[in-house]
């Protein structure tokens, strides 16, 4: 398949689920092609298998943002060009390496969904993770808040607690709550919060 075609079935699958809108309509000849190889019926509607692989490589592409976003410290640009690039040429084995190194992050910088691969649904490996969550941090260790994923409500709640994406952050105690100290402020969260801050550790 060649990008052209994972191009055009990324477009489709996100006009169709997440209603993104493209202004480049899908070229005729790509469409075809898609239709022949399965992805797509002749309405231009993704089939079972277009959906699949849609999903495949916009997680490749999220995956890809998240590394250059939080380990990389890549400019915004960067992370376009290069994310669209990763998409393509990410092989099964290193995508699971690079999601486990990122603890399996569920959204991308920009709060899209990542769908799921199967290292995500055989187990959080923490250990080797270099991002994750702030609840896997013992009492003494420092680290830097990368970024905060879960639901709208709860996110809102954090950053009013001033606890941001680039702050360092030091855990005190774990029990009977989190506590945690942000500059000279020390905070209690609960276990959920803890759950949705994740961190790199410095
Ligand atoms: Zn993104
Ligand atoms: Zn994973």
């Amino acid at each position: 398949m060649k990008e052209e075609h994972e191009n055009a079935l990324k477009e489709i699958y996100m006009e169709r689920f997440e209603g993104l809108e493209y202004d480049n309509r899908t070229d005729g000849d790509v469409l075809r092609e898609l239709h022949e190889m399965g992805y797509v019926d002749e309405d231009g509607n993704l089939t079972e298998i277009g959906v699949e692989r849609a999903k495949k490589i916009i997680r490749l592409h999220r995956l890809a943002e998240r590394l250059l976003h939080d380990v990389l410290s890549a400019s915004e640009g960067e992370i376009e060009s290069s994310a669209c690039k990763f998409e393509h040429v990410i092989s099964e084995e290193v995508e699971q390496a690079i999601c486990t190194l990122l603890g399996h992050p569920d959204v991308c910088p920009h709060g899209r969904e990542i769908p799921p691969g199967e290292c995500c649904i055989k187990g959080q490996d923490e250990v080797k993770s270099i991002v994750l969550r702030l609840s896997a941090l013992s009492p003494g260790e420092e680290a830097e808040i990368k970024y905060l994923s879960g639901n709208d409500e709860i996110i809102k709640k954090i950053i009013a607690l001033g606890i941001l994406p680039g702050k360092k952050v030091k855990v005190v105690r774990v029990f009977p709550a989190h506590l945690i100290q942000i500059d000279n402020t020390q905070i209690a969260i609960d276990e959920r919060m803890a759950e949705i801050i994740h961190v790199m550790r410095a």
